[in-house]
């Protein structure tokens, strides 16, 4: 079996690690020059937004034999509205590097491939359909996916980002939903070490957010960052992605090809977290390869994730500054902590986005009703 997986990242390197596992040696194509060539920035995983799995990188290390070594182990998310505070403390999940470092989780599964990676490609989908026996679409966006008329793209974000230097406590990621600043979007801190970390700010480029100066936005976003966290941050490097798709495809497969990571559609619209499903998807679409199991029917509950996370994208869009407020004042909340840290570390079936969906969606339909009226 000729198997060409398109794009050596997050879903394609999972790909290849899981048919190597089951005898199949994959040909890997990548446009860069190496794995993960471009800018470093922080990211994480939440047990909370990745069930089934508690412990995202626990439960693809026990059952995928896939392993990753986070930056660090989150114990406390700060919540920061317009005139709030609030925190959540507990087994939150991960911090992770990504791009160019050496430890990035792109660098992390490349190790554990033994297949050739074929670096600067040029080969285009129709060129490995005519030369394989199955394609895995891993390019990291909706492109291929859009152009094959597979992919429903729900909204684009744009996102700018910095590393700075600083103080920062390492277990302790940060975001602000401050709508005067960055409307329907947020701003988040995350943490690399005790002296660097990324402030990034993204939000959805609906047409009253396109008329917005960026450079504006960021210089508010980032002094807002300064005042709460006392500290000047003095920025080392800067990046900037436009038109990022957040949308799903229609079918996960189609013919011999398969749609995985941000091509198949992980990431979620909520919060903008991609990664854990990203993995899962390169090892579902091995698992198909090998006949071990069926794509489409392994992925579903990927499609009903998204669609939760699209509810949560909505309802805080449709939220203000004061509403924010009023939700984080509640979040120091020692209950609150116990039910989060219970969802996120037992093996309960408990899936807080799905429970909080449909709560969610009356509000949302409520709001569109009242808007249309
Ligand atoms: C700024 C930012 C912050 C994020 N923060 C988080 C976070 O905190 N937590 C989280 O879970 N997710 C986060 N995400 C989302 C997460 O990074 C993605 O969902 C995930 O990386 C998608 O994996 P992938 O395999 O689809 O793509 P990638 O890992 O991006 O890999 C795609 C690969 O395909 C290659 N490629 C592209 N075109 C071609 C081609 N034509 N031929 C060959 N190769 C090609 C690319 O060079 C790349 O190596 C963030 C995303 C961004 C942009």
């Amino acid at each position: 079996m000729k198997v060409a997986i398109m794009g050596a990242g997050m879903s394609g390197l999972s790909c290849a690690i899981t048919l190597e596992k089951h005898g199949i040696t994959p040909t890997i194509f990548e446009s860069r020059s190496i794995v993960g060539d471009r800018f470093i920035n922080a990211e994480a995983m939440f047990g909370v937004l990745n069930r089934p799995a508690k412990d995202g990188i626990g439960y693809i290390s026990e059952n995928y034999h896939i392993n990753l070594e986070p930056l660090e182990r989150v114990q406390k998310l700060t919540i920061h509205s317009k005139n709030e505070i609030g925190n959540i403390e507990g087994r939150i999940g991960y911090t992770n590097v990504r791009g160019r470092h050496n430890n990035s989780y792109e660098n992390q599964l490349a190790r554990q491939v033994q297949s050739e990676i074929n670096f600067n490609s040029t080969y285009d989908y129709p060129y490995l359909c005519k030369h394989f026996d199955c394609v895995v679409l891993a390019t990291g966006d909706g492109q291929y996916s859009t152009d094959m008329g597979n992919y429903k793209c729900d909204l684009t974000v744009t996102i700018k980002g910095a590393t700075v230097e600083g103080n920062f406590v390492t277990s302790n990621p940060q975001v602000w939903f401050n709508y005067d600043i960055i409307p329907k979007g947020y701003i988040w801190v995350i943490p690399f070490s005790e002296k660097e970390g990324n402030i990034v700010i993204a939000y959805p480029d609906y047409p009253d957010n396109i008329k917005l100066d960026i450079e504006v936005m960021w210089e508010k976003a980032y002094s807002l960052v300064c005042k709460d966290l006392k500290q000047n941050f003095k920025i080392t490097d800067k990046f900037e992605i436009t038109r990022y798709m957040m949308g799903i495809c229609n079918k996960a497969k189609i013919d011999n090809t398969y749609f995985v990571g941000n091509c198949f559609g992980t990431i979620s619209p909520g919060l903008g977290f991609g990664q854990f499903a990203s993995i899962l998807t390169g090892v579902y679409a091995a698992y198909d390869i090998c006949n071990i199991g069926v794509y489409e029917e392994l992925t579903k509950p990927l499609f009903e994730n998204y669609n939760h996370s699209l509810t949560l994208r909505r309802f805080l869009e449709s939220q203000t500054n004061e509403q924010m407020d009023t939700y984080i004042k509640s979040l120091d909340n020692k209950s609150l902590d116990y039910m989060i840290d219970r969802v996120c570390s037992n093996e309960n079936g408990i899936d807080l986005m799905k429970l909080s969906t449909p709560v969610m969606r009356l509000w949302n339909n409520y709001k569109e009703h009242s808007h249309s009226r």
